[in-house]
Parts: structure tokens; sequence; C-alpha cells
């Protein structure tokens, strides 16, 4: 037997620290903050009451008391955890009920769960696309489509953002690739722009493409019964996989694809990412089917977030931020180097507005943003209060 010498600790700690100081040179350095209280539109940070202008609880769901109480009376019944995998012991008659739900909710045959919208990404692109296979993605995708797009073994090519031409052009080039997977946010995470999907399944029919749609963030928000922007557009039948998440607008955690019968099936055969992990808590399935009994009967909060996120882009424009065209309650003000970001965030935080600092390599080099999102249970006043924090930090500035 040979026994090597370990190496001591303090080397990888000494190792550790020489990365952190090349993220902190970059101007990447990241830090967690501590947020007491509720999920709600205002927090507490460090013992002060803030306005919260920076999560994906676009409804104002994640404290819901209808979905609170469907989650206590979940534990009560079922226990906390699923105890094993679908494929194991872990597939409850709940995850079946609430799958039947979604497949209706979003028009389709189909639906299958994921833990999260990061397992669904990753699951379904590697399912669908491997090696002698090619794979286009939007150029701002999600980080978790990236790594589902490098992990598949398939031809990457990335496409300029929302360029449907230049899609085509590409598409043209790979005619001979077994399949073809287009692959593109609906609505982008840090732009809160759209992707044209008309043209994007347009383009992709053309060329015999399978088009994957990520709705993350119209899942609950977009469309008439808010379904996602594929039902806003009426391209059900364009698009082959119908991503969504359920830890956003839908207040919960978790994931769904939602396509054929045989696209689901070949999922839950092939998709490591749903095969080898734990089952979704039977908590927050019950939360989640609550969240979708309130995107049902409340439809005046969709309406409202549009009504309140147009008013908000108006007024930060007028005061003279740089605000990219768009619609919708993400909205990006755009500061471009990494430390004014930060700067202007702990600005705003100063004045009760908490909102988040993006930067590389979140969002592309020289374009770093405060990313501001809405919430439907913003208050009128709520807007008065961020916009007067605007206003201070411009007058600053
Ligand atoms: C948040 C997000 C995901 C990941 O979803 P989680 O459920 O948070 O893992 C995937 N795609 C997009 C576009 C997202 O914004």
């Amino acid at each position: 037997m040979v026994y090597l010498t370990p190496m001591p600790r303090q080397a990888f700690d000494d190792a550790f620290e020489a990365d952190l100081a090349g993220i902190r040179a970059a101007g990447r350095w990241r830090e967690l903050r501590r947020i007491e209280g509720p999920v709600d539109t205002w927090v507490t940070i460090d013992g002060m009451r803030v306005l919260a202008l920076c999560s994906n609880n676009y409804l104002g769901l994640a404290n819901h008391p209808g979905l609170a109480a469907a989650a206590a009376r979940a534990a009560e019944t079922y226990g906390v955890g699923a105890g094993a995998s679908r494929l194991i012991s872990g597939s409850l008659a709940i995850h079946r009920d609430l799958e039947t739900r979604l497949a209706r909710f979003e028009h389709t045959e189909a639906a299958v769960l994921f833990p999260t919208g990061y397992h669904a990404n990753v699951g379904a692109i590697t399912a669908l696309v491997g090696r002698g296979d090619a794979v286009f993605s939007d150029q701002l995708n999600h980080a978790s489509i990236i790594d589902g797009c490098r992990l598949s073994g398939a031809e990457v090519h990335v496409y300029p953002h929302a360029d449907a031409g230049a899609l085509d052009a590409l598409l043209a080039t790979r005619s001979t690739a077994r399949r073809r997977l287009v692959v593109t946010d609906s609505v982008f995470s840090m732009d809160g722009d759209h992707a044209p999907l008309r043209e994007i399944c347009r383009v992709a029919g053309a060329h015999d493409a399978m088009v994957m749609v990520d709705e993350a963030h119209a899942t609950g928000v977009e469309g008439p019964t808010g379904a996602g922007l594929v039902e806003a557009l009426g391209l059900g039948d364009a698009v082959t996989v119908q991503m969504g998440t359920l830890g956003k607008a839908l207040g919960a955690a978790g994931a769904f694809v939602a396509g054929s019968e045989a696209l689901i099936a070949l999922l839950v055969n092939r998709a490591r990412s749903f095969i080898y992990t734990t089952a979704l808590p039977p908590p927050v399935v019950a939360a989640v089917d609550a969240a979708l009994d309130v995107v049902e009967r409340e439809p005046e909060r969709r309406a409202r977030l549009a009504t309140i996120a147009a008013t908000l882009r108006a007024r930060l424009a007028e005061l003279g931020f740089e605000i990219p065209p768009g619609a919708g309650p993400i909205i990006p003000v755009i500061t471009g180097s990494s430390e004014r970001a930060l700067a202007w965030s702990r600005g705003l935080l100063e004045r009760g507005v908490f909102v988040q600092a993006i930067r590389p390599p979140t969002v592309p080099d020289g374009t770093a943003r405060l990313r501001v999102t809405l919430m439907a249970t913003h208050t009128d006043e709520d807007l008065a209060h961020a916009v007067a924090a605007f206003a201070a930090l411009r007058d600053r500035l």
C-alpha cells in the first residue's frame, strides 16, 4: 500500500482565497443577505423595514394564507417529505393530480413535475438532444438552459438575442444534424423582454426543428388564463416543450414540463434530473394546487401587475433612468458598470427600497443593472415610495 501525504487543509483554503480574490477584483463578489420575516411586499433587512422590489413573487402568493393553509393540511395528511424519487416510492396521488391539472392549464396532453426549474431545463434538454444533434439557444437564455445545452453533448449554437433571422440562417447551416432543438426563455429573466415566439416557431417549423419555451417568468403572469406567453400568442401547436416554474408567480417551488404524452413519457424514462431526485414535498404540491385556484379565480392580480408595471416603467424613464423597451413586471434599470449598480442598490436601500444589482456574469459585460420587479400586491403608496427613492437617487447623482 502506498499512502500519500494528505495535502494540508490550509493549502486548499489558500487556493480558495486566491479564487475569491479574483472574484473580488472583478467586482463579482456576492454575499447572502439576512432577510427577516414573511416574504411580502415589505421585508426587514438589518432591522430596517424596506420595500421589496426584487422578488419573482409576481402575484404575491408566496405568503398567501390559502397556500399556507393548503400546505399545512397536506403536511398533516401526507407528511413533510415524499420519501423517495417518483420512480421508487415517491409518486403520490397528489403529484399525478397536479400534473393532470397543469396539463389542462397549459392546454397540453400531459405534464410532469420537476423539483426546480433548473432540474426541468437540464433534464428536458439532455433527454431530447445528444451527440450528433444540434441545439440553438438565445444568447440571453437562463443559466439552467445553458447548463442543459452543455451537458447534453449536442452541438450548441448560440444565436443573437431575440433574432429570429439569425436563427433561421444558423438552422440552415445545420440541416444535417440528426435532431434540432430551438430553446428560448419566453420572458427573459434579467431584461423582462419577450422572445419573438411567433417568428421563432415559424423559422423552426420551416427547418423541422423542435421548439422548447421556458416560461419561468410568464407562468401565472402572461396569457388570458395565466398559462404563459405561448398561450397569449396561441402557439401551443407550434411548441414542442413548454416549461414553467412554480416558485415564482405561483409562490411555492418546483417546475413542470408540459407537452404531448410521448414527450412526457420520454422525460420520465430519460431525464436524469427527474429520475435521480426526490419527489416534490406534499406541502409544496398542495400549495401549487391552491396557487392555481387563485390564478383561475383572480385574474385581477395579472391585470394589476400589468398596470403598475407600465406606470413604474414610465415614471423611471421620466426621471431619466435608462429603461430598455419592454413591458411586464421585470424592469431593468441599466447602470453599465458593476460598481455603479452596487452603489445605486446601496443608495436605494438607504432610502427604504430593496433592489438587487445584477452584474456580469449573470448579464453581459458592460450591462450591469438594477433589476426592479413588481408584485400585484404592491400598493399605490408602495409605488410612490419607490419613485421617491429613485428621484432622490437621481438628484444625488
Ligand atoms: C428562475 C428560472 C429558472 C429556474 O427555476 P427554479 O425553479 O428557480 O430553479 C429557469 N429558467 C428561467 C428563465 C428562470 O428565470
